[in-house]
């Protein structure tokens, strides 16, 4: 099947109640991980590439690699986003490159570390919202500054700095017309998110509820999403790693927002932890080794075991044949028509 529009995914979830996880990809293996993981799920994917990912693999391997898993798993739709796109630039040569969906983070300037003021990021994401739909591309945006900083791109900071204020979600999603809206909610980038089990002290799970209250049909994303898990965190440091205790966002706190418009989830840190764990045990058990296929092979099946757990609790399990993929190009038409909405429906407060 051809890639699909990460808008038709996401409006597909929200019919059927659950959130898509999405998964960040810096090579073949990563991307091989997700592939199995849907297809013993048979859930629809998100495969996401940051800035970053597209510099270390060169973008066009990325693209080429994620159209082999279209050919190979024909079964599964498959939408292509760029995450966290730092100017209309960036997300206009994801598209050109043939991503079917971009994150205009337009809460950072261009250097990806300084906060924006409203009407900056207002009007850039419009920018990138006409160019993109009218190529029938999907356009995350973002409100508010998430915590942290990941390959490179992030503001610092824990996370509560710059909490979404959801009269501006409303108003930032009415002048936009994103289809799919990153809130900040306390969350970070990163490994280290919490120093403790987070409470309603740090993760605002009250804020997103209130912003799903008053969008109720906007596709709300949590990014910073990773649950961090002791486990993954153990076999690092059992096996000569040395990560600081730290704590992620709970599973149970993730399904409350599924349960309250949260549509995609990004996941990196969990599969980098996954990976790194099992390459550690292979080469402190067995340091005679060398062949890489050695420790890829159970560092891929340690990524694959957590992206299913994830796509069982996330809900998207079962959910891969439920519909046919919409073209591109009849996605445009949509935009162009109404039939795809960009207007949210609001209610008041
Ligand atoms: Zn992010």
């Amino acid at each position: 099947m051809p890639l699909v529009s990460m808008r038709q995914l996401l409006d597909e979830a929200a019919k059927g109640g659950y959130g898509v996880g999405a998964f960040n990809v810096n090579d073949m293996e990563q991307i091989q991980a997700i592939m199995e993981a849907a297809k013993e799920t048979s859930s629809p994917v998100i495969i996401q590439a940051s800035r970053g990912a597209r510099q270390f693999a060169q973008d066009r391997y990325l693209y080429h690699l994620i159209l082999a898993a279209s050919e190979l798993y024909p079964e599964i739709p498959i939408a292509m986003h760029q995450d966290h796109g730092n100017s209309f630039e960036t997300c206009k040569s994801a598209i050109e490159l043939g991503f079917t969906s971009v994150m205009m983070d337009g809460s950072l300037k261009e250097d990806g570390k300084t906060p924006t003021t409203f009407e900056e990021n207002v009007e850039v994401t419009k920018r990138v919202v006409d160019y993109a739909h009218e190529r029938g591309i999907t356009v995350e945006g973002e409100i508010g500054v998430l915590g942290g900083v990941e390959d490179g791109h992030g503001a610092g900071g824990s996370g509560l700095e710059h909490i979404t204020d959801p009269d501006q979600a409303v108003e930032f999603a009415e002048r936009t017309g994103v289809d799919a809206l990153a809130i900040a909610i306390g969350t970070s980038h990163g490994a280290y998110k919490f120093t403790k089990k987070p409470d309603g002290s740090v993760l605002k799970m009250d804020v997103l509820i209130a912003i799903h209250k008053r969008l109720p049909n906007t596709h709300l994303v949590m990014h910073g999403s990773s649950s961090v898990p002791k486990d993954l965190q153990d076999v690092v440091n059992q096996y000569g790693g040395k990560l600081k205790e730290t704590w992620g966002v709970p599973v149970e706190e993730i399904q409350l927002g599924i349960r309250n418009g949260v549509r995609k989830i990004n996941v990196d840190t969990d599969n980098r932890l996954a990976i790194t764990g099992a390459i550690r045990k292979v080469l402190w058990e067995s340091p005679e080794k060398f062949d890489p296929r050695d420790y890829m092979k159970p560092a891929r099946e340690a990524m694959k075991k957590v992206v299913a757990q994830r796509m069982r609790e996330f809900g998207q399990a079962g959910h891969s044949g439920d519909y046919k993929p919409v073209s591109i190009a009849d996605i445009a038409k949509g935009y162009k028509d109404g039939s795809l909405s960009t207007r949210p429906l609001v209610a008041s407060k």
